[in-house]
């Protein structure tokens, strides 16, 4: 399907959602004004209100399957569906790559406790899991309960640290903020370059206004300072970004306006 499929290199990357729902601007940025979202009318709809696609992405890696985050899982939830209408067997996956433990991001892991990608090892950021597994955080979230700690008694998890090496094209790279051990993807094949990054930002907004941080980030400050590091290195080295809540397919490049920084999607 063209407009979902990107190479970096000899890596390809498949665009996948699990779902675009639309939503008030002020839900995830309560300290924004309409008068700052209407400088983007393209993020607007005519109800004012922003699409926040749950998206994931495919990856074909010398000769590994993997999957970048897993959606939410939403009654009306398309992961499974998208993947089948794009190529993609779900049974073919061999590594399920976690960028953080939010709801939105390891939906799919298992249905009524079966994986869904059966034959694959869920890779899951070690810091972000030990931060989502103590007792007090544990309690109020049921997804850890439902999605992760499942995978622990059916054997398929690696707890993975900094900089780990997916194949010798894919490296995680921390990216702290939004969750203590959230992480993105560096690619880089053949001498060019493409980055997952997760939910250091979760709205083409943010190439602008880059210290806004919506609610879901768990340490704002640290989100703040980590987005201004990443966007400024991927804008000036202009590299290609693969954005999961960005519109569809999520990819494109952060670059230089007359007066802004903006997103610029494929
Ligand atoms: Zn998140």
């Amino acid at each position: 399907m063209p407009g979902h499929t990107i190479k970096v290199g000899n890596v390809e990357l498949v665009s996948l959602s699990d779902g675009t729902p639309t939503r008030s601007p002020f839900m995830p940025f309560p300290d924004t004004t309409i008068e700052q979202w209407r400088e983007f009318p393209g993020l607007l709809d005519s109800n004012d209100q922003i699409s926040s696609r749950y998206g994931t992405v495919a990856v074909r890696s010398e000769g590994k399957l993997i999957v970048v985050d897993t959606g939410l899982q939403a009654p009306d939830g398309t992961l499974l569906d998208d993947m089948s209408r794009k190529g993609i067997d779900r049974e073919a996956v061999d590594i399920v790559l976690i960028t953080h433990c939010h709801p939105d991001h390891v939906g799919w892991n298992l249905t009524g406790g079966r994986p869904n990608f059966p034959n694959a090892r869920y890779l899951v950021p070690r810091k972000d899991y030990e931060y989502w597994t103590q007792p007090q955080v544990l309690e109020g979230a049921e997804h850890i309960t439902n999605q992760i700690l499942p995978l622990n008694r059916l054997n398929v998890i690696d707890l993975i640290d900094d900089d780990y090496q997916v194949t010798g094209e894919l490296t995680t790279v921390p990216t702290p903020g939004h969750t203590p051990g959230h992480i993105s993807v560096i690619i880089s094949s053949v001498g060019e370059r493409g980055y997952i990054l997760g939910d250091v930002a979760h709205n083409p907004a943010q190439a602008h206004y880059t210290d806004w941080c919506p609610i879901f980030d768990i340490e704002p400050e640290v989100s703040r300072r980590t987005r201004h590091r990443v966007l400024d290195m991927l804008e000036s080295e202009g590299i290609l970004v693969s954005a999961g809540h960005f519109p569809d397919p999520g990819f494109g490049h952060f670059v230089r306006g007359e007066s802004r920084r903006m997103w610029r999607g494929i």
